[in-house]
């Protein structure tokens, strides 16, 4: 039986609307989602191994309030988010006769989250998207805030989209279905909001997988939606904070070639020099680094870059990614456990040391 959810709002000035997280909720998508969305003709964007587990259960869910919902599956893996796919997307969805009446549910991960809500935005100029997240990245993370995207052949994340949902309904019983490695790799983001926003939540984690969830997924989303209600379109730096692990991880990502190691594995490792550079220019304390450090073990993430990659490569890639004004780059520090903060104050020196220091495995 699904319990009541707990709700998170999401405080935006012209689009307010609210996370509701609970065990079970999906079975109450319809119900829930009609509240916002007029009951209509929508697409149920989800991918085959999504679908084939809990694509049902929406269907009947949204059936069952007067919805009349078509499931259009894509292809699992990050691959799926191109601009190829959102176009087939777009013309599937015409085909069914969706018109600016309609409505677009992402029922996925991250990728299906930022496809479905990409497609949402351009689709007749933009129509309302729900967001139905089933990894923990997504709970905690992608399907909050409102960016949307599709990569091009040139990067990851460039091509896309500010386009809030009206609703997200995290059900967190559907985690359970989650390989071990994904869900691990969804704790890093969890981390990440601990060591920005919420110290106490360290002691939580890695959690428990047969527990109720619930709860800790609130306390992130809760952090998630301060955050991009404080700075919805990434224009006054609270956003930023969020990058904290993200500028070393990513470079790592690029070398290592796209899904070779997992994002969050990549941000475990940013992380790691992120806290390094914390301790040696912003004065953390190096007993709280190592604290985070163990719960980063604790959960099964990597601490150390793997031995095959070339540390001059990840140097190239961070120069090409990040603007390096007279020699410093922007980047997210924090001072205590809990809190963060912009420096302009890191140079290629530091950081390339930073990332010589990590080791290797
Ligand atoms: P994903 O969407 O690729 O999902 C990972 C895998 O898990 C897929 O194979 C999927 O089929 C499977 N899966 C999903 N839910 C499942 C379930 N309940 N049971 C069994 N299998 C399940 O990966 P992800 O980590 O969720 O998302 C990564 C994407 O999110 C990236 O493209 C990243 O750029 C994006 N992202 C976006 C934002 C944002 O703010 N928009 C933030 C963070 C990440």
């Amino acid at each position: 039986m699904p319990v009541e959810p707990i709700n998170v709002p999401v405080p935006l000035q012209n689009s307010p609307y609210e996370i509701l997280i609970g065990s079970g909720i999906l079975s109450l998508s319809g119900e829930l989602s009609s509240k916002v969305v007029k009951p209509c003709r929508c697409a149920v964007i989800s991918d085959e191994t999504v679908a084939a587990l809990h694509g049902n259960e929406v269907i009947k869910s949204l059936q069952k309030a007067g919805f009349e919902p078509h499931l259009i599956t894509v292809p699992a893996g990050e691959a799926t988010k191109s601009m190829m796919i959102a176009s087939d997307l777009c013309n599937r969805m015409i085909q069914l006769a969706l018109d600016r009446k309609s409505a677009v549910f992402g029922l996925g991960g991250g990728v299906v989250g930022d496809l479905a809500g990409f497609v949402a935005s351009i689709y007749y100029r933009g129509i309302p998207v729900i967001q139905l997240p089933t990894t923990v990245v997504a709970q905690v993370d992608s399907s909050i805030g409102g960016k949307t995207g599709v990569n091009s052949a040139l990067g990851k994340n460039l091509i896309g989209t500010f386009h809030q949902p009206r609703l997200v309904i995290a059900d967190t019983a559907i985690l359970a279905t989650l390989p071990d490695g994904i869900f691990r790799e969804g704790l890093a983001e969890a981390i990440k909001h601990a060591v920005i926003a919420d110290e106490d939540m360290l002691k939580l984690l890695p959690p428990n997988r047969s527990s109720d969830l619930s709860s800790l997924i609130a306390r992130n989303a809760a952090i998630k939606a301060r955050i991009v209600g404080e700075d919805e379109f990434e224009t006054r730096g609270t956003r930023a904070l969020l990058n904290f692990g993200h500028t070393i991880g990513h470079a790592i990502e690029a070398v290592a070639g796209y899904g070779a190691i997992s994002h969050g594995e990549c941000v475990a490792i940013g992380m790691i020099a992120a806290l390094d550079l914390s301790v040696r220019l912003a004065g953390l304390p190096s007993d709280q680094a190592e604290r985070v450090k163990n719960v980063i073990l604790a959960c099964g993430l990597p601490t150390t870059i793997p031995a095959y990659l070339p540390t001059e490569q990840i140097f190239a890639a961070l120069l090409r990614d990040k603007k390096f004004e007279h020699g410093a780059i922007r980047f997210v520090l924090t001072k205590h456990l809990g809190s963060a903060f912009v420096s302009d104050q890191v140079t290629i020196g530091d950081v390339t040391k930073a990332v010589k220091r990590l080791g290797k495995k």
